[in-house]
């Protein structure tokens, strides 16, 4: 029988639309836009292989937006490496120190995350927020009950209420006010779920602003997921919120997948069958990965396998990168990298890759990926590692020509007055 077409019974309440300014995948919280699905990694951030890899996999599981910690310089410098190859956009976790979102924002990250319970200085606030305004980021005002402003714990009598988690963010925004920048989500999170749902109804009679909604330190599954989703679900269905993350004690992977079967389940996205995925393109690539993954959705359109398959634009990085992809393609020196599940197992001429990438599907769906992997060509792995070596060779090791963006990272390592 075929799937009833998603559409959701709880209207949603209307907020502002804000961007994150991904340049090939820019992602809309607010307004009329999809609710979305975020994740976070759990690798450090200097850890670029790491961490793109995570970030890959958790795009592939269906998370819109990924939240990377840049809790020290040597993050944000892995930041500048990450960003330009990542396929969704990033967004960046600040505590405690501004000059990390400062750092952040060098890197080139499409969003920041501020805690107001732990960057209180208003000076520190107003500077973030007018370098966000000048290049057109936006920011994400994550108040948290386990982190909340002392001022605040004290004016409600010790105690954690949602009036002061609104508070908190009604705060921010006055800073924010002061500069002129309004490109704000907001977020109340607490793990008691009671004390988040009431926070976030409170939140949502007095902001416009696009609403992320988690339940912090949910824990592990199967308790983690029954708490988060009895958080997310009830407001979803109140038609409160625009952005939301499963904080589980597990794989993120985990995350992603719950956000987005919570959200299909709702009606509020539709359901996936072939999931496509490209690399945002960066200084590396060898092909137009834009009119190559047209031409492969194009051509998978009407066979809706259950299969993710990726469109890479360089095969320095590609396979690696989307080495979690059933299928995938990397573009290098005229010729297509065709690899399952991150192994090749065969080289095309480049105007044949979207023809092989079909015809590769096909023994995927009917025959497993296992049985895909056996009727590798000889010798494709050794030719695509040649290609790949010598793309290296020509381009060299910084083609995203990240160091300048670290050297402005360090001169952010001055001793200052925080
Ligand atoms: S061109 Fe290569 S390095 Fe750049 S984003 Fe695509 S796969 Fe990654």
């Amino acid at each position: 029988m075929p799937e009833p077409e998603a559409h959701s019974r709880y209207p949603r309440r209307r907020t502002r639309q804000i961007t994150l300014p991904h340049p090939s995948r820019p992602v809309a919280v607010g307004g009329d836009a999809p609710v979305t699905v975020q994740s976070m990694t759990t690798t450090k951030t200097a850890d670029v292989e790491g961490t793109l890899q995570q970030v890959y996999a958790l795009a592939g599981a269906g998370a819109d937006i990924v939240r990377c910690t840049c809790n020290e310089l040597e993050a944000a410098e892995g930041l500048a490496q990450i960003v330009p190859r990542s396929p969704v956009p990033i967004v960046a976790d600040i505590h405690h120190q501004y000059r990390m979102a400062l750092a952040a924002l060098e890197a080139g990250v499409h969003c920041l995350r501020l805690n107001p319970g732990n960057i209180r200085k208003p000076e520190h606030i107003k500077l973030v927020a007018q370098e966000c305004k000048d290049r057109g980021i936006p920011i994400r005002i994550g108040v948290n009950g386990g982190s909340l402003h002392p001022d605040l714990y004290k004016k409600y009598g010790d105690r954690i209420v949602p009036e002061a988690l609104v508070e908190s963010a009604q705060m921010e925004l006055a800073y924010f006010d002061e500069v002129g920048f309004d490109d704000v989500k907001i977020s109340v999170k607490a793990s008691n779920v009671p004390l988040m749902i009431e926070a976030y109804r409170q939140l949502s009679e007095v902001t416009d602003h696009p609403l992320h909604l988690g339940v912090t330190e949910a824990g592990p599954p199967p308790a983690g997921l029954v708490k988060a989703t009895a958080g997310l679900a009830t407001l979803l269905s109140e038609g409160i919120g625009d952005t939301i993350r499963y904080s589980l004690t597990a794989d993120p992977v985990e995350e992603a997948h719950a956000g987005r079967q919570l959200l299909e389940a709702l009606g509020l996205r539709e359901r996936s069958g072939l999931d496509l995925i490209a690399c945002p393109s960066c200084g590396r690539a060898e092909v137009d990965v834009i009119a190559v993954s047209k031409a492969a959705q194009d051509a998978f359109a009407e066979r809706n396998w259950p299969i993710q398959v990726a469109v890479m634009g360089c095969v320095v990085n590609g396979p690696g990168e989307a080495r979690e992809a059933d299928l995938g393609i990397a573009a290098g020196r005229q010729r297509g990298h065709l690899f399952v599940k991150g192994e090749v197992v065969k080289v095309v001429p480049e105007a044949e890759m979207v023809d092989a990438l079909l015809e590769w599907a096909e023994i995927i769906v009917n025959d497993g990926v296992e049985a895909a992997q056996r009727k590798a060509d000889d010798g494709a792995a050794a030719e695509a590692e040649a290609d790949r070596l010598a793309l290296l060779d020509e381009q060299g090791l910084d083609a995203n020509a990240s160091e300048q963006r670290i050297e402005r990272i360090e001169r952010l390592r001055k001793p200052d007055d925080e």
